[in-house]
């Protein structure tokens, strides 16, 4: 499958989160909940606006499912999904480059206080992960789309198989190292946590499978 390249600017931010020393990597947790939770609001008030479509509020939610034997960590919404141009545009380009700019001028600063100011978003998943797969279908299509990569060498996109409208984001996540401990984000406890701290707003519910043990 023919690799695409991410545009400069997008590689100079993937290279930024590859790379970060942030302390603070959770904070993908909160982008991505965040993400699925626009998602969600965007089908939602369309289709308040279209009539009856069969949708309810209560049909939404958020689910995450982490997957401690294969390293990954899942988290889908029902909400408006993305076509493959979408896939491509949203996910390939930064709209706001201003961190960029920022680093740029500031070279001194730390990671942190450039993330911290600007909020990077959906590249936030590399934080902590080897790969981000990401599985769309918009609501009243017929046809889903896969978008791969692991990190600056670029991406895939290829058509493939899902049920229901919405977006899977898949986490492989990184091995551990001496220094960074990337399980926890495995871990149905610190998960728990996570969403608590970050996404206890979000309107929609949040919902887990925890492993019986
Ligand atoms: P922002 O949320 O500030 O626009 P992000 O980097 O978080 O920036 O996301 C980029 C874009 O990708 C979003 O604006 C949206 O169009 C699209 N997107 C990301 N996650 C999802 C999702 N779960 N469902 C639908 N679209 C999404
Ligand atoms: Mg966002």
């Amino acid at each position: 499958m023919a690799v695409k390249q991410f545009k400069a600017e997008s590689k100079r931010l993937l290279d930024l989160m590859i790379n970060s020393i942030y302390t603070h990597r959770e904070i993908f947790m909160r982008e991505l909940i965040s993400n699925a939770s626009d998602a969600i609001d965007k089908l939602y008030y369309r289709t308040l606006s279209d009539g009856d479509t069969g949708l309810n509020r209560d049909d939404f939610c958020i689910q995450i499912i982490p997957d401690k034997e294969n390293r990954t960590l899942t988290i889908t919404d029902n909400g408006c999904g993305m076509t493959k141009e979408e896939l491509e545009n949203n996910l390939g380009t930064i709209a706001k480059s201003g961190s960029l700019n920022f680093k740029k001028e500031n070279e001194q600063k730390e990671d942190i206080e450039i993330i911290g100011q600007f909020g990077v978003g959906f590249y936030s998943a590399f934080m902590v992960s080897e790969k981000v797969t990401v599985i769309s279908k918009p609501y009243g299509a017929e046809q889903a789309n896969r978008w791969e990569s692991s990190g600056t060498t670029g991406y895939t996109m290829e058509p493939c198989e899902k049920a229901d409208h919405g977006t899977e984001i898949i986490l492989k996540i990184k091995p551990n190292t001496d220094d960074n401990n990337y399980d926890e984000y495995l871990d149905s406890y610190t998960i728990r946590n996570l969403v608590k701290k970050y996404s206890d707003y979000i309107r929609y519910p949040i919902k887990m499978d925890v492993e019986k043990s």
